[in-house]
């Protein structure tokens, strides 16, 4: 049998225990009877109810939270059990809900016939992290069923479509049922890859950790769009490969505007031919290709002959017709690997990879021949031109861009000195 003063001491000792508790608790707790008048609370409760009260003191758990929640005083006084939860995890706004809002959760539980405790704890995180995801989820909504050009899915480990959403099929045509299980092959246009490449396309992501590449891709109604393929490593938690996931895009528009670019940057805008810039920079490259390889290759200058008079009696415009004339007939002329770019004015050069000396005099003089025999039809009437060529073969003595452009130049002041209309 345990004395009396035992009995007390031990019942102190448990007293002292549960204020310590309540005191180190992480949560608010406040004890009050059950019109809300406090006869206990512990710092953390005082120190979240502080911004609630202002001026006015703590007394009155209703009171304090009247401005926030006044709901609170009703909800206790229509629970009519003796115990239990009145309310729990009631979320009180303490600034407006925005950002940052201050929110506490509100627990009140019935712990004697005149007796509450009040449970507050500080929210404000989890519900900013949790507004946070929802708002993320409603932005990946927004995205996979608004944005037209871009498609989301991700691919299994052996790269087959894992998962899919309408974001894949507005881009692709293909329905869930006809994109899972296939591999990324299934969007490319027919013939774009050999079947060895796509397998390719995903070892360079997994070796880098991403890859991205581009190619003529297929709707499955049979559209072709140039798509962007843009595959990155997916990782679990801990690290161990997963799959991949995959940004599929459309981008035509941006690939017409890149080449349209790219033909204005090395084409001539008159003649269509290939600009002296672009010329040189190709020139340059096919010598050495050809010097590493020893390979032959030719440069022959045209220069239209008595361009000046055609100028002065048919007009300008009915000389730039000659011009492009001048083109076409070269074209026709020439293999579609031979490069023709205009110099400026009426000069053009020809650049003829594996051709040797003998050749290019042959082509030269076809195309001398061929433009001879044109009649250009212009806007001053009928029009006839007759053109002069020097031709120059890479060789120990004209081992240069600089030193062949500079032989087939005295060639062509030759053929001009001997009469034009001819080859030298
Ligand atoms: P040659 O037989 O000695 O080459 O005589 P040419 O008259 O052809 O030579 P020249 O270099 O004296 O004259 C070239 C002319 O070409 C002068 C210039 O006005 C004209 N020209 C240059 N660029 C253009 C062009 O883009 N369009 C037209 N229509 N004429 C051009
Ligand atoms: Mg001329
Ligand atoms: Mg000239």
């Amino acid at each position: 049998m345990k004395s009396a003063s035992e009995a007390d001491d031990e019942l102190q000792a448990e007293h002292e225990a549960l204020l310590s508790f309540m005191y180190m608790s992480p949560v608010g707790l406040v004890r009050s009877n059950a019109a809300g008048t406090i006869d206990m609370m512990n710092p953390l409760a005082a120190q979240l109810l502080m911004p609630l009260v202002g001026a006015h003191s703590i007394d009155n758990i209703f009171d304090s939270l009247a401005s926030v929640a006044p709901e609170l005083r009703h909800l206790v006084q229509r629970f009519t059990a003796e115990r239990g939860p009145v309310c729990e995890n009631h979320h009180v706004f303490v600034t407006p809900a925005h950002e940052r809002a201050v929110v506490l959760s509100c627990s009140v539980f019935k712990i004697g016939a005149d007796l509450l405790m009040t449970v507050l704890t500080d929210i404000s995180r989890q519900v900013a992290a949790d507004r946070r995801a929802r708002q993320t989820e409603s932005w990946l909504a927004a995205i996979y069923t608004n944005v037209k050009d871009f498609s989301f899915f991700t691919l299994d480990q052996h790269g087959r479509v894992e998962s899919w959403n309408t974001s894949v099929e507005r881009v692709t045509g293909y329905g869930e049922e006809e994109a899972l299980g296939h591999t990324l092959s299934r969007f490319f246009a027919p013939g774009q890859f050999p079947p060895h490449r796509s397998p390719e396309h995903l070892a360079f992501a997994r070796d880098q950790g991403w890859h991205v590449e581009e190619c003529w891709c297929e709707t499955r109604d049979g559209q072709r769009y140039w798509g962007q393929i843009l595959v990155a490593v997916l990782r679990e938690e801990d690290g161990v490969f997963s799959g991949y996931s995959v940004v599929l895009r459309d981008i035509t528009e941006r690939k017409i505007t890149a080449d349209n670019l790219k033909r204005l940057l090395t084409t001539d805008h008159l003649t269509g031919a290939s600009s002296r810039a672009h010329f040189f920079e190709t020139a340059e490259a096919e010598i050495a290709r050809a010097q590493r390889n020893g390979e032959a290759l030719s440069i022959v200058m045209l220069d239209a002959d008595h361009f000046k008079r055609i100028n002065d009696t048919a007009g300008h415009p009915a000389g730039d017709e000659v011009l492009k004339r001048i083109v076409s007939e070269a074209r026709q002329t020439l293999r579609p690997q031979d490069m023709l770019a205009r110099l400026g004015g009426e000069e053009f050069a020809l650049l003829l990879s594996g051709i040797g000396a003998a050749a290019a005099r042959q082509v030269a003089e076809r195309l001398r021949v061929a433009i001879e025999a044109a009649r250009v039809e212009t806007s001053a009437g009928e029009v006839r031109v007759t053109v002069s060529l020097g031709c120059a073969t890479l060789g120990e003595s004209c081992a240069s861009l600089q030193a062949l452009l500079s032989a087939a130049d005295k060639a062509l002041y030759e053929a001009k000195t001997a009469g034009r209309n001819c080859v030298r």
